[in-house]
């Protein structure tokens, strides 16, 4: 999955370093990242930065922010940077962009207006006037592999703007009061019209891209297993069989990993 850069390690810990040549320097523009050529970031070396914004560690390598607009540049769309062919680099940038979004949604305080400084001791948006206190965002959702009585998959596409090349999974942000659980079972019954039952948490991943941390959970059916489809959320929505072989695609997410999981026979639940 695209957190998993080993042998690189990510540092999330809040610091001041001393910044270095080689550092990377980034800045975003709507859902653009600005590099200095197609397949190279700008670094401490080719800009001067009067206020850079620490962001994170990879290694020895500190990422930080600062504005690039003034600077000869190209731009990237961020759908097309966690394709890229340095998975720790797309990490760091998607994983930038959430800081520097929500940085930029926090220029003034939300309860008195004022205008926001950044924390000097943790990664936090402070008012000066009143005290609020703001933290990066960060939403949980559930990605579900739904198995139904006969041991197949539910995979579905999104409607819209959201439709990927690739089979999906049902998938929905916690509401709240709701434990991670009952958002599977909610957002199950309110995409496909089934009841599940039995939900197993899987994994976890951090989904920067949408200011996500996504819970995978499997689950199973419980009863009726017709699909009435909530086309405001999904286009289609059907089962799928372990041996289709060409429903996961990529290496990045979550989804891909349960389906090529469910492919293996790793599901866990006896049929
Ligand atoms: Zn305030």
């Amino acid at each position: 999955m695209i957190q998993d850069i080993y042998p690189h390690i990510f540092h999330n810990e809040f610091d001041h370093p001393q910044m270095k040549d080689d550092d990377i320097i980034l800045d975003f523009k709507d859902n653009q990242v600005l590099m200095r050529t197609e397949d190279t970031f700008f670094t401490a070396a080719d800009v001067q930065c009067d206020d850079p914004v620490f962001l994170f560690r990879i290694d020895e390598r500190n990422f930080y922010f600062a504005p690039l607009e003034d600077y000869d540049h190209v731009t990237a769309d961020m759908q097309m940077i966690r394709h890229f062919r340095k998975q720790d680099l797309a990490f760091a940038v998607i994983t930038a962009r959430q800081v520097v979004s929500w940085m930029r949604n926090n220029k003034f305080c939300g309860r008195c207006g004022t205008r926001m400084v950044r924390g000097d001791k943790e990664r936090s948006m402070c008012c000066p006037s009143c005290g609020n206190t703001v933290y990066p965002r960060i939403d949980p959702a559930v990605i579900v592999g739904v198995i139904s009585s006969e041991g197949r998959l539910l995979v579905t596409r999104y409607s819209g703007p959201r439709a990927g090349r690739f089979w999906a999974l049902v998938a929905g942000y916690t509401e709240i009061g709701e434990t991670a659980e009952q958002t599977v079972i909610r957002e199950v019954k309110e995409e496909t019209g089934l009841d599940v039952c039995d939900p197993v948490y899987y994994k976890s991943q951090p989904w920067g891209l949408s200011s996500s941390l996504l819970y995978g959970f499997w689950c199973r059916t419980c009863g009726d297993e017709t699909l009435t489809v909530d086309k405001n959320e999904l286009s289609i929505a059907r089962w799928a069989d372990r041996s289709e072989t060409d429903i996961a695609g990529g290496n990045a997410s979550l989804t891909a990993e349960m389906i090529r999981e469910f492919q293996k026979g790793n599901i866990p639940y006896e049929f």
